[in-house]
């Protein structure tokens, strides 16, 4: 339920909708905007309370019900844009922000010749996977700690800041002491425990969309890390479908729906998407055009000797190239990169 209180209701006014609803037994979220405050209530009893008990305290305009699972992710807890930032990057803004990288850090040379070349072609966050949520378990995994400690090298000699992704609830603290950005990924999305965990980590979190989940379980989702007072970037990265000449099927109209639905901001993830490094151009210039906040893109230094996600990782040409088609895109919708 979303209490929206008068322009300019006092402070007590507030405390009292607050104070009534503690005594229903819900949870409140205060989002005190600069001349509105918006109070959502939550709680599995929420659909038994009249909405009038609210609606009749001084200093509230309106009581809605939110009838989708989602609520703290929703344009109506939050009808105004969130911008996530990290370090002098704000995610979110006019400025369409590229974190670009190797899928998986494989050792330091690697690591910072990426970095090197992805921050010459305008890319302002560096990815790379120290933690590898592999299909199969005999495949590589990735280095772990000591990937998260070349990230933290190499973000110390190139002043880029880092996403990397966590995998389990344990490693939350860990990953957290070296990255800026907690990537949670796809086939982790509902995994709860992870979210709790990584909602009290003091990094913002891009959440990758499960590849067979829908757009309102992925913001229900979003909600876990929400709930703990967490920032999160939403991450569109392909879902399952019968189409097979691509890895994932990129879902482009996952952005309009996102940005109507919810304040949350939205980056596209073409490689995971394509599968295959010709297709990631288009994909990347299709989602700036949709109105995505962002790229998340994999670069690797020399794509035919990569670990991990070879296929389909761009080279430092490549994605030198891209960026500056990238550029005439976002400046064609009225963003920058
Ligand atoms: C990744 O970004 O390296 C990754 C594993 O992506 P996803 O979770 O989308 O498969
Ligand atoms: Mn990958």
């Amino acid at each position: 339920m979303i209490v929206e209180m008068k322009t300019g209701a006092s402070k007590e006014e507030v405390a009292a909708v607050v104070e009534k609803a503690r005594s229903l037994g819900l949870d409140v979220q205060l989002n005190l905007g600069t001349d509105k405050t918006v109070v959502a209530l939550l709680g599995s009893n929420t659909g038994q309370i009249p909405t009038d008990i609210f609606a009749v305290l001084p200093g509230v305009e309106s009581v809605t019900r939110i009838m989708k699972p989602y609520k703290l992710a929703s344009r109506e807890f939050k009808p105004g844009d969130s911008k996530v930032t990290c370090g002098d990057v704000e995610i979110g803004g006019k400025r369409i922000i590229v974190m670009a990288g190797p899928c998986a850090v494989e050792n330091e040379k690697q690591l910072f010749d990426a970095a090197v070349a992805v921050r010459k072609a305008g890319a302002r966050v560096l990815r790379g996977g120290a933690f590898k949520p592999r299909t199969s378990p005999f495949s590589f995994q990735g280095l772990r700690k000591a990937g998260l400690e070349l990230l933290a090298k190499v973000r110390k000699e190139t002043g880029m800041p880092v996403v990397t992704e966590v995998v389990e609830p344990k490693d939350v603290k860990l990953v957290s002491s070296y990255a800026d950005l907690l990537q949670i990924g796809s086939r982790n999305m509902q995994n709860y425990a992870l979210l709790t965990n990584a909602g009290r980590s003091s990094c913002p979190v891009v959440l990758k969309r499960g590849f067979s989940c829908t757009i309102t379980e992925w913001l229900t989702a979003a909600d876990y890390l929400l709930a703990e007072g967490n920032s999160v970037v939403l991450c569109e990265r392909g879902i399952r479908t019968f189409e097979d000449s691509v890895r994932f099927s990129l879902d482009i109209s996952a952005v309009p729906v996102l940005k109507k639905s919810s304040h949350l901001p939205v980056i596209v993830d073409p490689s995971h998407a394509a599968g295959h490094y010709s297709l990631v151009p288009a994909i990347a210039k299709a989602a700036v055009a949709a109105g995505a906040d962002g790229l998340l893109i994999e670069v690797h230094p020399n794509p035919k000797e990569a670990l991990v996600d070879g296929l389909q990782s761009l080279s430092p040409s490549d994605f030198t190239r891209l960026m500056k088609e990238l550029k005439v895109v976002a400046e064609s919708v009225g963003r920058y990169i």
